[in-house]
């Protein structure tokens, strides 16, 4: 069996001061039955790995540059992020893909960095308002499925996110029905590509407003295996109980 996920990404959240929130996860679920990863800025990466290291917490990154070393400026490589501590990486989040230009092209680019540093790539991928209301969310993911994810993906070296921009930091969600039918054209569109048994290893999350008062609902839905979560993974006393309603 799978175990499923609880991701938290803090964006550019967080200081040293942030670092008791994750002690205080570690204290509530000594041993999760969900595997439990916190993406903060990567200023705490080496402090949060310290600090998690004897605690099935996990560590990741917010992105990475497709190079693993060279003139980058500002820059960061998935080798520099696994020697921090990490062993994942969002790649790929709609943030990155309207603020930064990133393209699915790259974003294939840098799982494959991702992948040879031996970090799990979290790929993102996900509509926009205008594109749902034309009726073309399931011909973006396939486009962003198809050209984001490069070839060799397995359930331990991927993890996929869905994440409608519309969704994300404004309280909106969803409904069920449409959060299953993505998940489930996802997991129909993995096994055409990779076979029933490695796009079953793969876990599918849903993120966009995820809270303590919908995660059951969420759940509880078709080829929904965990969450990536934002405003509500900054507290522990808002992540802790998302990461129950997983278990
Ligand atoms: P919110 O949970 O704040 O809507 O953010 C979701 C997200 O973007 C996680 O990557």
């Amino acid at each position: 069996m799978k175990r499923k996920l609880a991701a938290g990404n803090w964006k550019m959240n967080g200081t040293n001061a942030s670092l008791g929130e994750l002690q205080s996860l570690t204290t509530a679920h000594p041993d999760p039955r969900v595997d439990i990863l916190i993406c903060p800025p990567a200023t705490l990466i080496v402090q949060a790995a310290a600090l998690t290291a004897d605690s099935p917490l996990m560590i990741g990154g917010q992105d990475c540059h497709s190079a693993p070393s060279g003139a980058h400026t500002g820059d960061i490589s998935a080798p520099m992020l696994a020697d921090a501590g990490a062993t994942a990486v969002l790649l790929g989040h709609s943030e990155r893909r309207e603020n930064h230009n990133e393209t699915s092209d790259l974003v294939a680019e840098k799982a494959l960095a991702a992948w040879s540093a031996g970090l799990t790539a979290v790929i993102c991928l996900g509509e926009t308002l205008a594109q749902r209301e034309a009726a073309q969310t399931l011909d973006v993911i396939a486009t962003q499925l198809d050209t984001s994810l490069p070839d060799g993906a397995t359930g331990t070296n991927t993890v996929i996110a869905y994440e409608p921009v519309w969704a994300i930091g404004t309280g909106l969600t969803p409904s069920t029905a449409q959060i299953a039918e993505v998940h489930d054209f996802l997991r129909a569109r993995l096994a055409d590509r990779l076979g029933a048994a490695q796009a079953n290893a793969i876990r599918l999350l849903y993120g966009g407003s995820v809270k303590p008062a919908n995660a059951d609902e969420i759940f509880a839905t078709s080829n929904v295996d965990g969450a990536l979560v934002g405003g509500a993974s900054l507290k522990s006393a808002d992540f802790s109980p998302i990461i129950s309603a997983l278990e």
